[in-house]
């Protein structure tokens, strides 16, 4: 619909927090606000360097979850949280319709933060990333090609310091890090074992992304002896994704001079009280290394990953598995869904394809 002065208004359909969420979040902690009232003009404003886009693909991912918490005053995270009343801000793909800034222009597609709604007006230009490869699907910004492979390819080259040959551990192994974490392992000459909580996944690691062996911890009622069996020598590299019982477990079966590199703690997102470690004198003993990271340091290395990774997908030697949702209305239970293992590989919410 035109407005005065011939700049098209549309209604925006946004997906809003209600507020801060403690425990498993809930499809009823967010709601999709269709009522026609958020109106927004096609058009950037005069003096703006800002960029008006329409958003194609949402990436879900678990840092969202510790940003619908209440902050403590004092205990800042490190990353500001979402307001409540206002829309999920997340990763996404867009094309932008109107810019005020000179990197981009009208048709330019890109990656980067924007909201959950289908028109975002970005004004923290410097988050963004131009695409310029598209014979790749475009929703692989969201993933192989985005926030995701950026930190499996810094966490495994930077962090782990791997060598060919070494044993390589990676909980949460299907997800949208862990299966090119171990895609990189197995092309280095690693031996690479993956947990992941179901038959589907499990298979998927062993037959699809050429994992040597995994198992579903879900099933197994003693993890330290499921690692033994896997690595009755021990564990040089574990690419920790989940924190709580697996790492206790992990420490028990590292290898001296062992590596952890510290991704994330998904099992603790949800928790009041996150559970205590018990087994860290074995870093003294074993000498472990265990480091953490934050992707977003290493934004620098993103033109070397995509000349790194960008043949390997043409030439299918690293392949990627989506899970996408279709429509704007489905973001909510796509997203909760990363905390219950409903995802099978990345997952991703269609907003519109172009
Ligand atoms: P993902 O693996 O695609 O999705 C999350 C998966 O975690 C779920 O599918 C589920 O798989 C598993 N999970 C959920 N609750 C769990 C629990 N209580 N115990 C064990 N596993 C559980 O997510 P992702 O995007 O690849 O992220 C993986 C990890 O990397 C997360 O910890 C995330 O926070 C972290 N990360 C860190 C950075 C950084 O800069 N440091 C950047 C991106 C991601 P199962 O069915 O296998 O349980």
């Amino acid at each position: 619909m035109a407005s005065g002065g011939g700049v098209e208004e549309v209604s925006n359909k946004q997906v809003i927090l209600k507020d801060y969420v403690s425990g498993f979040p809930k499809e009823s902690d967010m709601y999709l606000n269709t009522s026609g009232t958020i109106k927004l003009k096609l058009k950037v404003p005069e003096g703006s360097n800002a960029v008006l886009v329409k958003n194609l693909y949402l990436s879900c991912d678990p840092y969202m979850r510790p940003r619908m918490k209440q902050p403590i005053p004092g205990n800042e995270t490190y990353i500001e949280p979402f307001k409540p009343g206002s829309p999920i801000v997340g990763n996404g793909v867009a094309k932008v319709l109107d810019s005020g800034h000179p990197d981009f222009k009208k048709g330019d597609l890109i990656w980067g933060k924007t909201g959950w709604e289908e028109y975002s007006l970005i004004t923290a230009v410097q988050t963004l990333f131009k695409i310029h490869h598209t014979d790749v699907p475009l929703s692989y910004y969201t993933g192989i090609l985005g926030m995701p492979g950026m930190t499996a390819y810094a966490g495994f080259y930077e962090i782990c310091s791997p060598k060919k040959g070494e044993r390589v551990f990676i909980s949460a192994a299907s997800g949208a890090v862990g299966q090119l974490v171990g895609q990189f392992a197995k092309l280095l000459g690693c031996y690479v074992v993956g947990s992941a909580g179901s038959k589907e996944k499990v298979d998927l690691l062993k037959n699809k992304f050429g994992f040597n062996e995994a198992f579903n911890y879900k099933e197994e009622p003693d993890l330290h002896a499921a690692l033994k069996r896997y690595f009755p020598e021990g564990i040089d590299i574990y690419f920790e994704n989940v924190g709580g019982k697996m790492l206790d477990a992990v420490l028990l079966n590292m290898r001296a001079h062992g590596r952890i590199a510290v991704c994330g703690m998904i099992s603790q997102y949800n928790l009041e009280h996150p559970e205590g470690v018990h087994n860290l004198m074995t870093v003294v003993w074993k000498r472990v290394r265990i480091e953490g990271f934050l992707v977003s340091e290493y934004h620098h290395l993103f033109p070397k990953f995509l000349e790194f990774v960008l043949p390997y997908i043409k030439e299918g030697k690293i392949t990627y598995v989506e899970d996408v949702a279709e429509g704007l209305e489905s973001a909510p239970a796509a997203l909760i869904g990363l905390f219950t293992g409903r995802n099978v590989g990345k997952q991703v919410v269609v907003v519109a394809r172009e």
